[in-house]
């Protein structure tokens, strides 16, 4: 087989591993964590702790109003037993129920207030984990994605390696060395020859040398001093 073909084929095996390569660093350099996941769990967190403490201030008002429903049903029960005969201590007694009458209607009303901070802690507590788990399912389902990605870009790049190895297992070591050296320097070490054109540099090319090179010789632009293959 031509040699400059055989060239110009590592050649674009080259490009391709390039290519994979880039493709592979760019989809393992988004995996990991997301902002946005992250993000939304700091958001979370105060409210979390908001609803918490509402929930524990509630607790405490219906308590206290249980407490004070208790000193009340104590206070009406002796009240009204009738073993308090002293009009002077049963209106002081009346006077003491009236005030936890008082005392309760407070707690009720500060109870009822905080009952309502704690559906709307709650809601928008449930409305936060909702994004939380639609963003983190988003995010699960990239980085499977990302994960199959990148198996096959490995998978592909393997596959390249390989039949970059068995093509240049096919030419003289010292040309496969040359090649890599000019493909180091130049970028692009084998240039096509299109009508007489080195499409490397945009020169046209000398008969003899375009002679040479459709009779298999290994020949070099004159001008870049790429390889030069002809289609
Ligand atoms: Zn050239």
């Amino acid at each position: 087989m031509n040699v400059a073909r055989q060239l110009y084929q590592l050649q674009e095996l080259d490009l391709e591993v390039e290519s994979n390569e880039q493709a592979l660093k760019h989809a393992t350099s988004q995996i990991g964590e997301s902002q946005a996941v992250l993000k939304i769990k700091d958001q979370l967190q105060p409210e979390q702790q908001r609803l918490e403490e509402l929930r524990h201030q509630q607790h405490s008002a219906e308590w206290g109003i249980d407490d004070i429903a208790t000193k009340i049903a104590t206070a009406e029960e002796t009240l009204f037993s009738g073993r308090i005969k002293n009009p002077k201590e049963l209106t002081s007694l009346h006077h003491e129920v009236e005030a936890f009458k008082a005392r309760r209607d407070q707690l009720e009303e500060k109870a009822l207030e905080v009952i309502d901070q704690v559906e709307q802690s709650e809601a928008s507590v449930a409305k936060t984990s909702r994004q939380l788990e639609k963003l983190t399912a988003e995010w699960q389902r990239q980085q499977k994605q990302l994960s199959g990605e990148v198996e096959k870009l490995k998978g592909a790049l393997s596959d390249l390696k390989e039949k970059w190895q068995l093509l240049s297992e096919e030419i003289e070591p010292q040309t496969v060395e040359f090649y890599q050296t000019l493909r180091r320097e130049k970028g692009t070490a084998v240039a096509r020859v299109e009508q007489g054109i080195c499409r490397g540099c945009r020169i046209s090319l000398p008969t003899t040398d375009l002679q040479r090179a459709r009779g298999g010789s290994l020949v070099q632009c004159s001008s870049c001093g790429r390889i030069l293959f002809l289609a």
